[in-house]
């Protein structure tokens, strides 16, 4: 690729998405900082990366709805150049509690978020990058979660489940494209200091969780962002298909 690199990070506003599109302006992309509810938030980003010498723009996009989707893409591509990079960051918890409990709206909603966000900035990815469509090929970073493993028993069976057919699409999705110049992986995180534990109704997890994981703390943002900077850069050139966890040791 002779231009600079362009990448779409999903709900980058804040928390792990944030810290990535900081990463990604450090190492070069040009960066289209994706939000859907804070502006303000998604603008300081933007304002951050050109403080150090990037170029980003923000979008506002529910990246749960295709044609919400597709407007994002043509967006970045008009504003940026063609979108060589993906982070599918977007994700929502649902609300903390047992599955007799569970919502079927909450259900829906993790689904629509965590899934098939991801698909369908997938497929908008594909259409553009791909050598099969002409294109010279990129890379696509999944966001999963150790909960997808753990299935997060008696606060967060939904969620743990939309993160396990999100790590199913990675696998399938990247044998699909692997002869197409796209390589497709993942990084399951542990637990992250971010916002998204008081949208999930405890704001206290963090806090009462991070002494029971192996390295006996939480994770930053910036922990994950240094793994997924690296699974989208040339360095991990032969690795695709591959759920890397940035867990601490969980
Ligand atoms: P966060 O701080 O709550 O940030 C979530 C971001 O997603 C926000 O920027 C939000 O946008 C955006 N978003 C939510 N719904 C969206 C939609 N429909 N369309 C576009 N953007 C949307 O969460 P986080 O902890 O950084 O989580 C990032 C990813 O890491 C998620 O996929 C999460 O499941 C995963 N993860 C996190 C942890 C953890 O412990 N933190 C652990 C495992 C996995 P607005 O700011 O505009 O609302």
């Amino acid at each position: 690729m002779g231009n600079p690199p362009n990448i779409i990070i999903t709900g980058s506003a804040r928390g792990i998405g944030a810290a990535t599109a900081v990463e990604a302006g450090r190492a070069g992309y040009r960066v289209c900082v994706n939000y859907v509810n804070n502006r303000d938030a998604a603008e300081s980003v933007v304002a951050r990366i050109q403080s150090e010498g990037g170029e980003a723009i923000a979008v506002r996009a529910d990246v749960s709805d295709p044609a919400q989707v597709k407007l994002l893409f043509e967006e970045t591509t008009r504003n940026l150049g063609p979108v060589t990079h993906l982070v599918n960051n977007a994700g929502v918890p649902g609300r903390i509690g047992r599955v007799e409990e569970l919502h079927e709206q909450t259900l829906r909603r993790t689904f629509e978020v965590n899934v098939f966000s991801a698909f369908l900035c997938a497929q908008e990815f594909v259409k553009r990058a791909s050598t099969r469509h002409g294109a010279s090929g990129g890379t696509i970073v999944n966001v999963s979660s150790m909960a997808a493993r753990s299935g997060s028993p008696g606060e967060l069976v939904h969620y743990a489940a939309a993160k396990a057919a999100l790590e199913a699409f990675n696998y399938g999705f990247a044998a699909e494209v692997a002869t197409e110049g796209i390589r497709v992986n993942a990084v399951s995180c542990g637990l992250i200091d971010t916002d998204i534990h008081a949208e999930a109704g405890d704001a206290e997890r963090v806090r009462r969780y991070a002494t029971r994981m192996p390295m006996q703390r939480a994770g930053r943002p910036e922990e994950v962002a240094q793994a997924i900077v690296w699974l989208l850069s040339d360095k991990a050139s032969y690795v695709t298909g591959a759920v890397l966890p940035v867990a601490g040791g969980r």
